[in-house]
C-alpha cells in the first residue's frame, strides 16, 4: 500500500503547487501543470548587442536587416502585394556569430524579441513539448509585430522517420505542432521565426520549405578580412601597450588564424590577456597575442 499511498499524494501534492506560481487563468490544465507553459523569454528592454559588434558576416547581416524592415514598415511591402516572409534558418559552423547576430537583430529591432532554445521543448512528460509550442505562439500573437528566436532547432525538428515510439514520436508531435504552428490555419501576423542550427542537415524537409523558413541564411567562417574586423571587434575592450596600432595588429593576428570561427578569436584575445596577467604585465603585447595562438592551436605549453 505504501507506494501507491506516497504516488497519489505526490499527484495531489504537484496538483496543488502550480510550479511557476504563475497562475494564469483560463489555461486550463495548464494552468494547473506550469511546466506546460513556455520558457521563451521575452526582452523587450534595450539590449546591449547591436550589429557593429558583429563583425564580417556583411551577407548575413543585411538579409536579417530586411527583416527587421519587413518588421518597421510592413506597409512597403504589403503595398506591391508581396507577403511578409515567415522566417529564416541561420545555419553554419559552430561559433561563427548566429546567436549573436540574432542578439543582435533585438538589440537593432524596436520590437519585442522573444527567445526560445530548442532543447526546452523536450521533457519527461508526454504532451508538454506540444503544449510549449502552442503556448510560445500564443505568446508571439500577443506580442506582434515581434521576432522569435529559436536556438538549436535540431533539438526538435529533426527528420521524422519510421518506428516512432517513446521520445521519439514525443519529438515528432512537438515538430508537427511547430509545422501546424507556423503555416497552419493560425497562421501568425506579424511574427518572424528566426531558427539557428549547426546542423541543417538532419532537419525535417517540411519545415525548410517555402512559407515556413523560406530563407536559409549561411554564415560560413570568416575570410581574412572578417577575422581581421573580428579581432577589432575583440580588442576594443582590452588594455594593450600604448603605442600599439590596433588596426595593424588585428590584420596581422588575421594572417596568423586561418579558419578560426569567430569564438575562436574571442577566445585569442581572451587568452592574451590571462597570458599578460599572468606574466604580471600591465598591458597586452603583440607578444602575448603570439602565446595565445600557440596555446589555442596547440595547447598549454610543455616545459619539458
Ligand atoms: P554560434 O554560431 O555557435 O551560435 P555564437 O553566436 O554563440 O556562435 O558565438 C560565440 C561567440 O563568438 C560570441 O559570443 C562572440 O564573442 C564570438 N563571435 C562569433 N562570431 C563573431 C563575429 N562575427 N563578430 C564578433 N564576435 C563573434
Amino acid at each position: 500500500m505504501l507506494p501507491t499511498v506516497l504516488l497519489i499524494s505526490f499527484l495531489l501534492f504537484s496538483l496543488r503547487r502550480d510550479p511557476t506560481g504563475a497562475g494564469r487563468p483560463g489555461r486550463g490544465i495548464g494552468g494547473l501543470f506550469g511546466f506546460r507553459e513556455t520558457t521563451a523569454k521575452v526582452l523587450k528592454d534595450k539590449i546591449d548587442v547591436k550589429f557593429k559588434d558583429v563583425a564580417g558576416c556583411e551577407e548575413a547581416k543585411l538579409e536579417i536587416m530586411e527583416f527587421v524592415n519587413f518588421l518597421k514598415n510592413p506597409k512597403q511591402y504589403q503595398d506591391l502585394g508581396a507577403k511578409i516572409p515567415k522566417g529564416a534558418i541561420l545555419t553554419g559552423p559552430p561559433g561563427t556569430g548566429k546567436t549573436l547576430l540574432a542578439k543582435a537583430t533585438a538589440g537593432e529591432a524596436n520590437v519585442p524579441f522573444i527567445t526560445v532554445n530548442g532543447s526546452e521543448f523536450l521533457e519527461m512528460f508526454v504532451g508538454v513539448g506540444p503544449a510549449r509550442v502552442r503556448d510560445l505562439f500564443v505568446m508571439a500573437r500577443k506580442n506582434a509585430p515581434c521576432i522569435l528566436f529559436i536556438d538549436e532547432i535540431d533539438a526538435v525538428g529533426r527528420k521524422r522517420g519510421p518506428g516512432s515510439f517513446g521520445v521519439q514520436s514525443e519529438q515528432e508531435s512537438t515538430l508537427n505542432q511547430l509545422l501546424v504552428e507556423m503555416d497552419g490555419f493560425n497562421t501568425a501576423s506579424n511574427v518572424v521565426v528566426l531558427a539557428g542550427t549547426n546542423r541543417p542537415d538532419i532537419l525535417d524537409p517540411a519545415l525548410l520549405r517555402p512559407g515556413r523558413f523560406d530563407r536559409q541564411i549561411y554564415i560560413g567562417p570568416p575570410d581574412i578580412k572578417g577575422r581581421a574586423s573580428i579581432f577589432k571587434v575583440h580588442l576594443r575592450p582590452l588594455k594593450l601597450l600604448a603605442n600599439l596600432d590596433k588596426d595593424a595588429l588585428a590584420k596581422k593576428m588575421a594572417t596568423l588564424t586561418p579558419g578560426f570561427s569567430g569564438a575562436d578569436i574571442a577566445n585569442v584575445c581572451n587568452e592574451a590577456a590571462l597570458i599578460a596577467a599572468r606574466h604580471l604585465s600591465d598591458a597586452i603585447s603583440p607578444k602575448h597575442f603570439e602565446q595565445a595562438i600557440e596555446r589555442v592551436i596547440g595547447g598549454l605549453e610543455k616545459k619539458t
